[in-house]
């Protein structure tokens, strides 16, 4: 069996490897036994069922949330010579029909639909005269209220049991905690589950974090060094959105804003141009993100602070699809804290995002108590020490999701790489601010707070006498920014709490074994007026080891042209990792061409003689060797 899946994996993917977990989970499918296969973005969990739909006689149903995740994966599969098609709201009355018809003569291997559709008592029953090889689900997330993003229409597929008990599940899902895991298995009303957990590290993303300063210079620092490539922007706001979108633009960045403010057709018009890249990027709010399977999306910046690791999680998981290098920056203020807070704490949920056809989260409305709040605010207390901790960015999203990380220096997010510089004696420091706190009667905020230690002739100060403060001017050497960062530094790491509608700073327990010197806390230095040249990651480095990067670029807009002759999105008819492997290896016969990395039997007809004549052209052009 595993033998004709690894076979089944080169004639139509061109792929030599299974990734990990992907052979245990079609295991599960082919001997009909119901799965839960959790793995991170891009991880390759189609695959894990269309595969053994290749290999399984009859035809699998793949249950999907939107029509545009199954537009393009039946797509991508048709271009892979796979037979499959789906059945949806947006087919015209003739497309429909010939769908239905390729079904009965049982020539597909997969059919998309909707949750809605499946369990529908006609369609149900029609299915149940074919010969199903199993029923998949994608997303399974969406039938949980306790994930992120429940859909009222997908808790239907609990009777799917009942409907096709013969018939093998499997639940597919990039983001799932534990409780979600369970309560996925139970709503499926699944048999004796295999859990198949994959590790959450996305080792290709390059992790960096910053403290926001003049953000569109900081953002086009990025856009810079990715000239040409797609990347997304998130703000917290529709009018950072605005904002961003007119100043780059001004600037000449290929952009286009994304928000749930904007008319249905503005919104489609410029996402259907971001996948077929005629920008680069897309600037948006959260409401962006689900049925984006762009494989070759090189940056995510969030100009904002996400409200929990899980949104940032799933929200810079959408970089690096394709296992090639990618950045995820964040740049953050602690006033986005305070906006969270307040959406959170506000029924009103002032300025929030709302949804998007069923995208707001409906499982936090449903309990949309004080108990919900509580989480709500723990989630982001979270997400500020991720910001402010200054700990491997890396370890601190995987124990947050429960999975360790071994390593003790990842490579490849900023701390690890030693982009920031820690204060050396930030014991002493610390010790200054909490004890000016002190001093000040724990009755003040940060700023204010930040104005005393570092000696400020402030009015306000004077009149106060809080001149005469034995920690007056303590930090001098240090301007009021770098001492307020400081203090931001000092909450989000949990030594000092923030209280009341003024955010009047008190020392925690934990402050306090700080000032008992148990504790050190880790401070930042301050951000140089020269800043340190960014380091290359090592994943960078060696994904284009080899790679000829004018005949990659040759190529890619080769790529562009195929695909918009064809209608469909650039990275349906390759990948950016198959493009790298071809300038890599530059084959100059089809056969050599089937050799590379993504490349199956049927994209090496479809396209070989015309990719193989453009490689052969440049390399002599170029005078590059052939065939390595
Ligand atoms: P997910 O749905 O988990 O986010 P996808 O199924 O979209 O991930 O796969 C991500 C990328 O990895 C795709 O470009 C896919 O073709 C590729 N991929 C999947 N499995 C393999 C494999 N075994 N070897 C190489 N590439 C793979
Ligand atoms: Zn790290």
């Amino acid at each position: 069996m595993v033998e004709r899946l690894k076979k089944a994996l080169g004639q139509y993917w061109g792929y030599t490897e299974f990734r990990p977990l992907q052979q245990e989970a079609m295991q599960c499918l082919c001997q009909g036994r119901d799965a839960v296969v959790v793995l991170p973005t891009g991880g390759g969990k189609s695959l894990c069922f269309q595969a053994p739909a290749v290999t399984a006689s009859g035809m699998a149903v793949v249950v999907s949330p939107l029509i545009s995740l199954m537009k393009d994966q039946v797509d991508a599969l048709t271009e892979c010579g796979v037979p499959a098609a789906r059945i949806d709201s947006s087919l015209t009355p003739d497309e429909r029909d010939t769908a239905l018809d390729r079904v009965r003569k049982r020539q597909l291997k997969l059919l998309y639909i909707s949750p809605e559709r499946l369990v529908s008592d006609g369609f149900s029953k029609f299915l149940q005269t074919l010969d199903l090889s199993f029923i998949a689900i994608d997303e399974a997330h969406c039938i949980s209220m306790w994930g992120h993003d429940f859909r009222p229409e997908y808790r239907q597929l609990g009777s799917l049991r009942q409907i096709f008990p013969k018939v093998a599940i499997g639940a597919y899902t990039a983001t799932a905690t534990e409780q979600v895991r369970r309560d996925i298995a139970e709503q499926l009303r699944l048999q004796d589950p295999t859990m198949l957990v994959g590790s959450f590290d996305r080792p290709n993303l390059i992790y960096k974090v910053r403290p926001r300063s003049g953000v569109v210079k900081q953002v086009c620092e990025v856009l810079d060094r990715y000239k040409d490539e797609s990347g997304i922007i998130y703000c917290i706001r529709r009018k950072d959105v605005e904002q961003m979108a007119e100043k780059l633009t001004a600037k000449g960045y290929r952009v286009a804003p994304y928000h749930a403010g904007m008319t249905d057709e503005a919104r489609k018009q410029n996402q259907d141009d971001f996948v077929a890249e005629k920008i680069d990027t897309i600037i948006a709010t959260v409401a962006f993100g689900m049925g984006i399977d762009k494989s070759n999306v090189r940056y995510v910046i969030h100009t904002g602070m996400p409200k929990s690791l899980e949104h940032y999680q799933q929200e810079s998981g959408r970089a690096g699809r394709d296992g090639l290098e990618a950045e995820c920056w964040l740049f953050y203020s602690g006033g986005d804290y305070g906006i969270w807070k307040s959406i959170l704490t506000d029924s009103r949920g002032a300025g929030v995002e709302p949804a998007i056809q069923g995208q707001q989260e409906q499982g936090q409305d449903a309990l949309a108590t004080s108990e919900a709040q509580d989480i709500g605010l723990a989630k982001l207390a979270r997400m500020y020490s991720y910001c402010t901790d200054a700990a491997c960015r890396r370890r601190t999203i995987l124990q947050y999701f429960g999975q360790a990380y071994k390593q003790d220096n990842c490579g490849t997010c900023d701390i690890c790489l030693g982009d920031v510089d820690l204060v050396d004696d930030a014991l002493i420091t610390a010790q200054k601010i909490l004890s000016c706190i002190l001093r000040l009667g724990q009755r003040f905020g940060g700023g204010y707070t930040a104005l005393v230690l570092t000696g400020s002739r402030d009015q306000r100060i004077l009149d106060n006498r809080h001149d005469a403060l034995s920690t007056y001017g303590l930090l001098k050497d240090y301007d009021q920014r770098t001492v307020h960062d400081w203090i931001e530094q000092l909450a989000g790491q949990g030594f000092i709490e923030k209280t009341g509608e003024y955010n009047v700073l008190s020392v925690t327990e934990k402050g306090w074994r700080v000032i008992r010197e148990e504790l050190t806390p880790r401070l930042l230095k301050p951000v140089e007026k020269a800043q340190k040249p960014e380091r290359k990651a090592k994943v960078a480095a060696e994904s284009w080891e080899g790679v000829d990067k004018g005949l990659f670029e040759a190529l890619r807009r080769l790529r562009t042209s195929l695909a918009s002759e064809r209608h469909v999105p650039a990275y349906i008819i390759f990948g950016d990792a198959a493009l790298r492997d071809m300038a890599r290896r530059r084959p100059s016969t089809l056969q050599r061409f089937l050799n590379v990395r993504g490349v199956g039997e049927t994209k090496c007809e479809q396209y070989g003689r015309i990719m193989v004549e453009k490689i052969r052209a440049y390399c002599l052009d170029h005078a590059l060797e052939l065939d390595r």
